[in-house]
């Protein structure tokens, strides 16, 4: 799933390649993704990009002028945003969702993989809620500590959720969470009410730095057109997705464990004081883990 420093990238390629175009005309090809009914799509038709922004984890085209019109669009798991040539398309029978036409210029194309429909988008009038998560953003303006001591303390749970709780942060999903709590050297299930204050203080840094860089790094693997091919950089990723490798800080195992139907990785030595986490699907199949390494 794209998170921040995707989505950021998105908006900007998006905003580069669009603004002050004219939508000619914007097409649903499977009645499923459009999850608003009014204003209806033909009121955008017509109208010009005045911007391209992000709030959280979707992105918002801005159509102009007089009274904004927004379309938002919400990727998920398997919806992708690709620029094409006008000229020729041909929408794919199963995975094109929707299609908008800019005069003169390219047509924005939203597929999906899968046969699960999550991907959407929705169009708000002027007085339309824009409200799209109450999660506050990581970066703009920097998250210091104090603000995410404040979050942190609404709720006792584990890391690993909160940093994914789009309520709490704007974002973040499970492969930068994993980056994040491995940068801040903290265990994806230490309880949020029990940090210390240097450690919400070395996890407001991890945040800032991880998500900054990682933009940066996506900007760099992909220096043209939409980041739709996430394995570029993602195979670079530390620590997510990297379970039975060797950690790129200590050289230990990378471990993983299943948490709310994805996986999460960590390194024992360097996040958990050499100890491996209970994996509850497996305590669940009576499977016993292996002991940890004895490296301390
Ligand atoms: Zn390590």
């Amino acid at each position: 799933m794209p998170e921040l420093p995707e989505l950021t990238v998105y908006r900007e390629r998006l905003q580069d390649a669009l603004e002050g175009r004219r939508l000619r005309r914007a097409r649903v090809h499977d009645p499923f993704v459009l999850r608003t009914v009014e204003p209806p799509l033909a009121e955008i038709e017509g109208r010009t990009v005045t911007g391209v922004g992000r709030r959280a984890k979707v992105l918002l085209l801005e159509l102009g002028p007089g009274a904004s019109f927004t379309l938002a669009f919400h990727l998920m798991l398997g919806g992708r945003l690709v620029l094409r040539d006008v000229e020729g398309y041909r929408p794919h029978r199963r995975r094109t969702l929707f299609s908008a036409e800019f005069e003169g210029g390219p047509l924005l194309e939203m597929t999906e993989a899968g046969t699960k429909r999550k991907a959407s988008i929705r169009v708000f009038g002027p007085e339309g809620a824009r409200e799209i998560t109450p999660g506050t953003e990581p970066l703009d303006p920097p998250l210091e500590a104090a603000k995410l001591a404040e979050l942190l303390a609404r709720r006792n749970r584990r890391l690993k959720g909160a940093l994914r709780d789009s309520h709490l942060l704007a974002g973040i999903g499970n492969a930068y969470s994993d980056e994040i709590l491995f940068a801040a050297r903290l265990s994806p299930l230490r309880l949020t009410g029990q940090l210390t204050e240097e450690e919400v203080k070395r996890l407001a840094e991890a945040i800032r730095t991880v998500l900054r860089d990682w933009t940066e790094r996506v900007r760099r693997a992909c220096p043209e057109g939409l980041p739709v091919k996430q394995n570029l950089w993602r195979r670079n990723l530390a620590i997510h997705g990297r379970a039975g490798k060797p950690c790129p800080v200590c050289g230990g195992t990378v471990a993983r464990i299943s948490f709310k139907e994805s996986e999460t990785n960590y390194c024992p030595d360097c996040q958990n004081e050499g100890r491996l986490l209970a994996d509850r699907r497996l305590s669940r199949l009576g499977i016993r883990r292996r002991p940890p390494r004895s490296s301390g």
